[in-house]
């Protein structure tokens, strides 16, 4: 900033000056100009000196003191004051037609501007030149000069300073809202995400700490959740893992081979479920909606690929004599889809299908064109789901009252989570009679 001032004021200083000093000078120009103009009257015949009077009256300044030479072509001095230097131009300079020959000198000690003009004159048919030439002191111009020092310069460094003051506190005070909205975030960290106090907030970022609360609120949540998760993970897993060691410890008890042998199967079988719900969670954990990204979409025949996965659940259904069938369209109906995902999606509505499912019940698979919409369908004539149960089974570790099933909860988040990912739509119809329940997965179709 100071650096623009002293340019700034040097810059002005220099072309007031300029001007001034031009505007003297062609003065000076003028007065030499009508000196000639009358020395050419007054040497008409023979060449003499001007009159005193127009001299006293021609050169006369309130301020400065003015004096004349006239010299022959070769600057040899004529009249007027022999202190008046002639300096001889440069011949380049003569070809410029707004060449005026002025320099700066000193007469007695005082300083001054002192232009020469030459001028033709023909005296008894003798043509020769002459040079006019006209000093004046410089007391004038210095006293303009120091007008424009006081007048311009000054008052412009006074404005510079004070726009400098005003900036500055401009800025400090523009910056203020974001320097107290630091200190607050700085104070805060994962453990504590309380949101800003909106009271005392500048209002200049009143929207952004809106918009950063609910962030962190958010944040908080997920913090919350994750923590809940970890915990009811642990929960889970610990029920299975506590059986197996309890049958580990009555096994050791006892030396019946009999015993022994139902110990070992009971421990077979919690190893099983344990490794299911270690399954289950590491795919729910794959199909956060956060996994969108690593998800890869292909077009996919939804009507192939049902009947694919359903043979593969024929093994499971078998054990408990469940007819498991697809019963679908027979047409190619295409959705984008991660193939790996919509398995699992459709691997756990099977499985839960068959799970909740009495022995010798029926589970069906069908996939048809509804309302433009590629909709999967998995009935089953089991246990049914109740009504005030309909929204919540989507949860993680949320199970029915009503199931004696062994499961973990987690199926159905899955499920939840893929179809999220896969941008569809999940709705059940569960017949109050206890009848049975229907999944529809509702897909866009891919044309
Ligand atoms: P899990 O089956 O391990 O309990 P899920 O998340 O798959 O976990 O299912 C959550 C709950 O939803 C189940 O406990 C059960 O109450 C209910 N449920 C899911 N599918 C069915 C179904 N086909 N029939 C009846 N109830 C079901």
């Amino acid at each position: 900033m100071v650096v623009i001032i002293l340019i700034d004021s040097s810059f002005l200083f220099y072309q007031g000056d300029k001007l001034r000093q031009e505007t003297f000078d062609k003065d000076l120009a003028e007065t030499a100009k009508t000196l000639a103009v009358i020395f050419k009257k007054t040497s008409s015949k023979e060449i003499r000196d001007l009159d005193p009077n127009t001299i006293s009256l021609l050169l006369s300044e309130p301020h400065d003191e003015m004096f004349y030479a006239i010299r022959d072509s070769k600057g040899q001095f004529i009249f007027g004051n022999p202190k008046v230097r002639y300096q001889e131009a440069d011949p380049e300079d003569l070809e410029d037609k707004d060449f005026l020959n002025i320099f700066s000198d000193e007469i007695d000690g005082k300083g001054v501007r002192v232009v020469s003009i030459p001028i033709e004159h023909t005296i008894r048919n003798k043509i020769a030149v002459y040079h006019i030439q006209v000093a004046e002191t410089r007391l004038q111009r210095q006293e303009i000069q120091r007008q424009i020092i006081f007048w311009i310069v000054i008052p412009q460094l006074i404005l510079l300073i004070s726009a400098m003051v005003l900036v500055r506190f401009a800025v400090t005070r523009g910056l203020s809202p974001i320097l107290f909205l630091n200190e607050k975030i700085t104070s805060l960290s994962y453990k504590n995400l309380t949101p800003i106090d909106l009271q005392g907030v500048p209002k200049e970022v009143d929207r952004l700490v809106g918009s950063l609360n609910r962030l962190m609120q958010e944040l908080n949540f997920a913090i919350q959740s994750q923590n809940r998760f970890v915990s009811d993970a642990a929960h889970q897993l610990r029920t299975p893992l506590a059986g197996i060691l309890a049958q580990i410890e009555l096994a050791l008890d006892t030396k019946n081979a009999n015993e022994i042998q139902k110990r070992l199967e009971n421990i077979n079988e919690s190893s099983k479920r344990l490794i299911h719900i270690i399954n289950q969670l590491l795919t729910l954990s794959k199909s956060q909606s956060d996994a969108l990204h690593h998800a890869e979409f292909m077009p996919l025949n939804l009507v192939a690929f049902t009947k694919q996965v359903t043979s593969i659940m024929l093994p499971a259904a078998d054990l408990k004599h469940i007819d498991l069938g697809y019963e679908g369209s027979e047409e190619v109906l295409n959705i984008m889809a991660d193939e790996g995902r919509l398995y699992d999606l459709i691997h756990n509505l099977i499985d839960n299908a068959i799970k909740y499912t009495a022995d010798h019940g029926k589970v069906t698979l069908a996939v048809d064109l509804k309302d433009n919409k590629v909709r999967l369908v998995v009935e089953d004539n089991g246990i049914g789901i109740p009504k005030e149960d309909q929204t919540t089974i989507y949860e993680r570790f949320y199970r029915g009252d009503n199931v004696n099933a062994a499961g973990a909860g987690v199926g159905l988040a899955i499920v939840k989570e893929i179809a999220d990912i896969h941008n569809a739509r999940i709705e059940i119809d569960s017949r109050k009679d206890k009848e049975g329940t229907r999944f529809y997965v509702y897909f866009d179709l891919k044309i």
